[in-house]
């Protein structure tokens, strides 16, 4: 049984994801959780490093790596391949540390499927005018990917409902502390408990 916590995060894009994870992080200043780092087909944008931000491979190398087994999911999002690798995150799992997912929903379900104690958490935008105004504002995207991703923005959203948590991102601030209850409120649940003080609990209930 892994001590740490998958936790997978999905929204459309500019819903705020990214950001809210990284800052996440930076506040709890700790390696006790990490996010994993994908692999995708798709070409880097200004500002993202190989190994940092995704593994940058071509398609020959995804499938390789699909043939040999190596991701726990994939899926085609926007016309190229996104995968998470099992050792990505089965030996942080295995010492404690929480991992954080950051997929679409297709590889959500997968995850699901195949480890049934992962925790999800969907995140929207308040409406549709702000995450447009989300995606203009970061200048990563030209206008025509921003029309791709408005576009696949409600078909994403509309599975909400196969999450366990729901933050709509609103006040980024409210969000974090949101996102932080939520990490903390699952550290608290009796089945981690039961994992992290087994000894506290045994010695307890022993004569
Ligand atoms: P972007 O190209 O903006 O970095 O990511 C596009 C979408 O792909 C986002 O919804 C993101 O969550 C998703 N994504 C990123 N990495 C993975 C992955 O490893 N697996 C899956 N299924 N989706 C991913």
């Amino acid at each position: 049984m892994y001590t740490g916590t998958l936790f997978i995060v999905s929204a459309p894009s500019g819903a705020g994801k990214s950001s809210l994870i990284n800052a996440y992080l930076k506040q709890l200043n700790s390696p006790a959780a990490r996010v994993s780092i994908s692999h995708t087909t798709r070409s880097a944008r200004p500002g993202e490093n190989h190994a940092e931000h995704y593994y940058f491979v071509d398609h020959h190398e995804f499938e390789t790596l699909i043939q040999q087994d190596e991701f726990i999911e994939y899926a085609k999002v926007f016309d190229n391949y996104y995968g998470t690798s099992k050792a990505a995150i089965n030996q942080y799992l295995k010492n404690g540390i929480n991992v954080f997912l950051d997929i679409d929903w297709q590889g959500a379900r997968q995850v699901r499927n195949k480890m049934p104690t992962a925790k999800s958490i969907f995140i929207l935008p308040p409406s549709l005018i702000e995450l447009e105004k989300r995606l203009i504002k970061r200048e990563q995207d030209s206008a025509e990917i921003i029309a791709k991703r408005m576009a696949k923005a409600q078909s994403e959203m509309s599975h909400y409902n196969e999450y366990n948590y729901l933050i709509i991102n609103d006040d980024f601030d409210d969000s974090l502390a949101n996102l932080s209850a939520i990490i903390k409120a699952e550290s608290l649940s009796t089945d981690k408990q039961n994992l992290v003080n087994q000894a506290i609990i045994d010695q307890l209930l022993t004569n």
